[in-house]
């Protein structure tokens, strides 16, 4: 870590989609890449989360990318891993607007300092920064959920992050868990070649005829109605309820949605339910969801007492130097593109006297 931190007016952490929204309203409003805004990605390569994504995931199957601001997606192919097509679609939108990206950098930590800056720490160097929008997203926070022996199953645990496509699988009692469109997504990969799967939800999972705007409009709503009240946000998705797709008619037809509430107990070679049904596993995997990737903000102790960041929009209520974007309400592509100019267009009334303003 350098002595003499680098500085900027914004940081923003993350290149996804909501970094990259940010990235292009920086530059279209006369942010200059270098001293008026640096963005840094942990990553290896351009993509965000998608390039993690398991490569049977295709584009036919997602609930549709939307295009980033100024640049149109290229004409898709359903047959190519979604991960390749949208990696190459950020690298193009990378250098076609010119985005001052640093990788792979991670953040670590933000402090604020009493100069009233921003105090950014990564693995490699040191950043100031007058306001910071955070772009993180949550692939790198998979959630676990606790059920009692977990650690005593002597079969193999992963979570959709792990998973790399249905071969393993092969000939294997499979226990998945998990109510969102990736558990029914990985169910129905694992289940063509698996000797058995099991699928177990906490709730019964309700099914939508179509995924239409007035549904993403109401989950939408309800997301940021949590996140303005201090509540963590829970997924858009989770509250909108498994679309009925063909493929999901199809594993329906074929009896593998008979879900099981989700066990009780895990034992060395299966999962037990109080009622003393048991079913033998070699594999649990679980589609137990994501957390919001905020760890590197725990110094400025944004969470309140309702377990999550109060918002307003998407500014931290407590400080209007920090916005969180692709986070609650904005976590889908379209979602965070919004987010992005939002954000941008806060922060530069914040940074920029009104008599600059045009
Ligand atoms: P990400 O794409 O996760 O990007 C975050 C970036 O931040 C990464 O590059 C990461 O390296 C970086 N980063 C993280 N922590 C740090 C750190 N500490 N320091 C530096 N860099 C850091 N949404 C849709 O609209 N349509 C879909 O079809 C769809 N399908 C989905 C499928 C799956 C399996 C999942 C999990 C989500 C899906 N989503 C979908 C939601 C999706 O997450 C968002 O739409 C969007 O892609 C997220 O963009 P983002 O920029 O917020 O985050």
């Amino acid at each position: 870590p350098g002595v003499h931190p680098h500085s900027a007016d914004v940081v923003v952490i993350g290149a996804g989609q909501a970094g990259l929204s940010a990235g292009y309203h920086l530059r279209r409003t006369g942010f200059a890449p270098g001293t008026g805004f640096v963005i840094l990605d942990g990553d290896d390569g351009p993509g965000g989360a998608w390039q993690h994504r398991w490569p049977t995931l295709r584009l036919d199957r997602v609930h549709g990318i939307h295009d980033l601001p100024g640049l149109p997606f290229p004409p898709a192919d359903a047959q190519r891993p979604a991960a390749e097509q949208v990696s190459a679609y950020f690298a193009t939108y990378e250098r076609t607007f010119d985005l001052p990206i640093r990788r792979p950098v991670r953040v670590r930590a933000v402090r604020s300092r009493p100069d009233g800056r921003l105090d950014v720490h990564t693995d490699h160097d040191r950043w100031t920064a007058r306001a910071l929008i955070n772009a993180t997203g949550t692939w790198t926070r998979p959630f676990w959920p606790h059920y009692p022996g977990r650690s005593s199953f002597r079969g193999r645990q992963l979570h959709t992050a792990d998973y790399r496509g249905p071969q393993e699988f092969a000939g294997r009692r499979v226990v998945v868990v998990g109510g969102g469109t990736s558990a029914v997504q990985l169910l129905a990969e694992v289940s063509t070649v698996a000797a058995a799967t099991t699928w177990v939800t906490r709730r019964e999972p309700r099914f939508q005829e179509e995924f239409g705007p007035e549904l993403g409009r109401a989950a939408v709503a309800r997301v940021d109605e949590a996140v303005r009240a201090g509540r963590p946000p829970g997924s858009v998705v989770g509250v909108t309820g498994l679309v009925l797709t063909p493929e999901v008619r199809e594993l329906r037809e074929r009896g593998l949605l008979n879900r099981l509430p989700v066990f009780d107990r895990i034992t060395p070679d299966g999962v037990a339910w109080a009622d003393g049904r048991f079913v033998p596993a070699d594999v649990i995997l679980w589609c137990t969801g994501f957390r919001a990737a905020l760890d590197h903000l725990a110094p400025l102790g944004l969470r309140g007492p309702g377990g999550g960041i109060t918002m307003d929009g998407t500014r931290v209520a407590a400080d209007e130097r920090i916005h969180l974007i692709g986070y609650g309400p904005s976590a889908s592509t379209i979602g965070a593109n919004r987010a992005g100019r939002t954000a941008v267009t806060e922060i530069r009334a914040l940074l920029v006297p009104a008599a600059a303003l045009d």
